[in-house]
């Protein structure tokens, strides 16, 4: 048996960050930006008033409540800009470039008009509220750096330096496909013997919520002729995901027919739930076989598959947060196995207390409904007092208690 390390170390030696692509600002929301990006021009551009208000000059209103005659106005975006006469005020709005010849802004509320004129009420310093060309960022520096996660923040900077497109890491493209001639698709109506297909529905949510991109969405009939011909219309997919048919059941041909187009490994990990799992590749497709049972299907795509899924993207850190929590309640379970229970973490003072969500059958899916967490119980030790220390992969925000 391999442990979880072994394993996932095993799957992230054949992955790789995806190529870079050109990518529209408004596509590129959560992608990892593959180039420095720097200023091609100073923040600001040029000198502009941080106010609404009057450009002066500071030696003309240096009197108690001077008065000014208003010269005319200076528009955001305007772009023939006045230059300032002695004696006057320019009256100016927020963002819109210092007019030659002032070199201070008065804001409105520190003045009065007095018919065509202006009057000072405050005394001003000089330079005051001019937002300086440059002051911010100088043409040239890395506003941000490659590998930075594109935050909403990063794309407006993108935008702030002038660039419609950026060199991202692009999503990678998945194919989901789930297997069982019991399953059924939602919406119709079930006869006995059969469910309705809920991995593919998980999975390909939990592609999206990794930042991969669901490209095909099938389901295949136990028969290797319907895997053949799910897996053929996959071809290309940067990674196959199926769910089910792996175990040694009598209709569990994934592998098999897996094998025929790539190499595939099928391994036994020490965890729970996931015992089994197939991996493998084909051309440069990753190739993941994840068990069928809903709860295992999904906590292997947490525990594999979504580090994978990051890597390609290009970010550093694959991993949930993991965090130390006490027991509120007692936990066990069979050594001999890690196990990945569900549960539910709270903040409790300035740490955080844990219980898990009830019965952890593989087939029980609201275990994962309950829970914003994974319980990570070592494999060495079957019961865990109230009290205890684990740890816990955090899948969700947590709530107060
Ligand atoms: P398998 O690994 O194919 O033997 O499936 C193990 C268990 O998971 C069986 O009870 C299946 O009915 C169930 N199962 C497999 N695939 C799905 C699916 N797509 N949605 C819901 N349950 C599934
Ligand atoms: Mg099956």
């Amino acid at each position: 048996m391999l442990t979880y390390e072994e394993a996932l170390a095993k799957i992230l030696s054949q992955a790789q960050p995806l190529m870079p692509v050109q990518t529209p600002l408004a596509e590129a929301l959560g992608l990892i930006l593959a180039e420095d990006l720097a200023a091609s021009h100073d923040l600001p551009p040029f000198d502009n008033s941080s106010m609404d208000g009057f450009a002066v000059r500071a030696a003309d209103i240096t009197v108690n409540e001077a008065v000014l005659p208003v010269q005319g106005d200076i528009a955001a975006g305007a772009l023939s800009i006045p230059t300032l006469r002695p004696q006057m005020a320019l009256r100016i709005m927020t963002g819109a470039p210092v007019p030659d010849g002032a070199d201070t802004v008065v804001p409105v509320e520190d003045t009065e008009m007095r018919g065509e004129n202006v009057a000072f009420l405050e005394q001003a310093e000089r330079g005051q509220h001019i937002r300086r060309r440059g002051e911010e960022v100088r043409s040239g520096t890395v506003v941000v750096p490659q590998g930075s996660r594109l935050r909403p923040a990063e794309i407006g900077m993108a935008a702030t330096v002038g660039r419609a497109e950026v060199l991202a890491h692009p999503r990678p493209r998945v194919a989901v496909v789930s297997t069982g001639d019991e399953l059924v698709e939602p919406g119709t109506q079930l006869q006995r013997g059969q469910i309705y297909n809920s991995n593919a529905y998980a999975l390909a949510a939990q592609v999206e919520e990794a930042g991969g991109i669901v490209v095909h969405k099938l389901h295949a009939r136990d028969t290797p002729e319907a895997l053949r011909t799910a897996f053929d219309r996959c071809a290309g997919a940067d990674v196959l995901i199926t769910s089910g048919g792996v175990s040694v059941g009598g209709f569990d041909y994934v592998k098999a027919v897996f094998a025929e187009r790539g190499t595939v490994g099928f391994w036994k990990v020490a965890i729970r739930p996931g015992k089994p799992l197939a991996f493998g590749q084909w051309d440069s497709t990753l190739f993941f076989g994840l068990p069928g049972n809903p709860v295992s299907s999904m906590v292997t795509f947490e525990l594999f598959v979504r580090p994978t899924l990051r890597k390609m993207a290009g970010h550093s850190a694959l991993a949930r947060p993991e965090v130390q929590v006490r027991l509120a309640e007692e936990a066990s379970h069979t050594p001999g196995r890690r196990s990945y229970q569900r549960a539910i973490v709270t903040r409790e003072g300035s740490g955080y207390s844990a219980c898990t969500t009830g019965a952890q059958g593989s087939g029980m899916l609201r275990s994962m409904v309950l829970a914003n967490a994974l319980l990570i119980l070592p494999s060495d030790v079957a019961l865990f007092p109230v009290g205890a220390k684990v740890s816990a992969l955090l899948l969700d925000e947590i709530t107060s208690s």
